[in-house]
């Protein structure tokens, strides 16, 4: 099922429609936005020099920073009352970024989810019960609008609640649940915890983002729920969920490329990388009106699909992201995407996928630990257990660690983004 034949547009017709869309967002930032206008002049371009969509590169690139600079409202590139909703970051540290729109922004960001919505299989015939924060956070409201728009039912239920959440499931009969995926997983101990329930729910499809997972997590909710998961990209300053999806075929995810241009970049030189080379994933909006984005360095690492994909989409397909490359941490001189961890935890399946880490620094060495959870219906001695999960992460991850195995149960579980990594190095 596809939404819009727009996602099937020959690598032609879209590199018109692109480089169209493209200069006249340009021509908009250079003219409306003080601090677009600045960076340009300093960099030597103008509108005019965007003859071609190699011609991006010219362009600067803009931070996060950019947006905390400019807060609240310093790059809209609309007047304040043709802004019709505004959403913030949570800003753990200072200012949060604000982002705006106007209402074809919000029809835009309908359009993305309705998609997503058919990328997975998701129609009239569905309930959906959207249990990503609703408020300041995109995730909630995002997908909600975007399930409207293909006529699904939505409950907005928001995150957390877990009793209410399974309550309303099985008594709405909700066929796709939309959440984070360690809020899923978390559900998914809970259904399976009570006798019977899983058989009587009518869950089917399970649409989950908002943060990194894995193959193998992926793997263990399918098989938990009896489901079809699906992985969706997005990112509040770009627009929020929306900007990339999985179709039925499950191998990378769909970029919405008819709205956002999206560049694979070495995150040291900045340079281009060849396509199909992973690096920092960069995106330019080219239909915002609110608040156009000029070469968003989002910090996530993957790599680009430029092959047809068999669902008949041609959209470029981005591989499922590793991590954030704010997440990873460097202990002692080895890169550690957390999300290793995860996925060695579910191949060894002696253990729950739930973890925490804590980075310390003992003189001038770091130190990694490890609390791990046993696996409810595992019978192998702690000992065995301890020495066989410490050595298969380390093998894992390249790093030696220290291991503490906890009952099952004893660690926090997440209704939102997970909180797994305590680096203490930095306070
Ligand atoms: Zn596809």
């Amino acid at each position: 099922m596809i939404w819009n034949q727009d996602e099937c547009l020959s690598r032609e017709q879209l590199k018109v429609v692109q480089l169209a869309r493209l200069q006249e967002t340009v021509k908009k930032v250079y003219d409306k936005v003080p601090h677009y206008r600045g960076k340009m002049e300093k960099a030597g371009v103008s509108p005019e020099d965007i003859k071609s969509l190699e011609d991006l590169r010219k362009l600067p690139f803009t931070l996060k920073s950019d947006l905390r600079d400019t807060y609240p409202f310093g790059l809209f590139a609309v007047p304040e009352h043709d802004v019709v909703r505004l959403h913030a970051s949570s800003g753990t540290t200072g200012k949060p970024i604000v982002v705006g729109y106007t209402e074809k922004d919000i029809e835009t960001w309908r359009e993305m989810i309705a998609r997503t919505m058919y990328s997975a299989g998701v129609n009239e015939k569905d309930t959906i019960q959207v249990a990503y924060g609703y408020g300041l956070f995109t995730g909630g409201m995002g997908v909600h609008y975007g399930a409207e728009k293909v006529k699904a039912r939505v409950i907005p239920i928001s995150g957390g609640n877990t009793k209410k959440q399974i309550e309303l499931m099985e008594d709405f009969g909700t066929t796709v649940l939309a959440c984070t995926p360690s809020y899923a997983l978390y559900l998914a101990e809970v259904i399976n915890s009570k006798p019977g329930l899983r058989e009587r729910l009518k869950l089917k499809t399970a649409i989950l983002g908002a943060e990194p997972w894995t193959e193998q997590m992926r793997k263990q909710i399918e098989e938990l729920l009896d489901i079809k998961a699906y992985d969706i990209y997005g990112l509040s300053e770009i627009i929020g969920p929306g900007v990339a999806h999985e179709c039925m075929f499950k191998n990378g995810l769909h970029i919405n490329e008819d709205h956002f241009i999206p560049e694979i970049i070495d995150p040291e030189t900045l340079e281009p990388k060849t396509p199909g080379e992973e690096g920092e994933l960069v995106f330019t909006t080219i239909t915002k009106e609110g608040i156009p984005i000029i070469r968003y360095r989002t910090r996530d690492l993957t790599s680009l699909n430029y092959e047809k994909c068999e669902c008949g989409r041609t959209m470029v397909r981005m591989n499922k992201c590793q991590g954030r490359s704010d997440d990873m941490l460097i202990i002692r001189g080895v890169n550690l995407f957390p999300s290793q961890i995860e996925a060695a935890l579910l191949d060894l399946d002696m253990t729950s996928p739930h973890y925490n880490l804590h980075v310390n620094r003992d003189g001038n060495l770091d130190n990694l630990r490890a609390v791990i959870e046993r696996k409810e219906n595992c019978t192998a001695d702690l000992e065995t257990l301890e020495k066989k999960v410490k050595s298969h992460i380390q093998h894992c991850i390249g790093l030696s660690l220290d291991l503490e195995l906890v009952e099952p149960n004893k660690l926090e579980r997440f209704t939102g983004k997970s909180k797994r990594v305590f680096d203490n190095r930095k306070n």
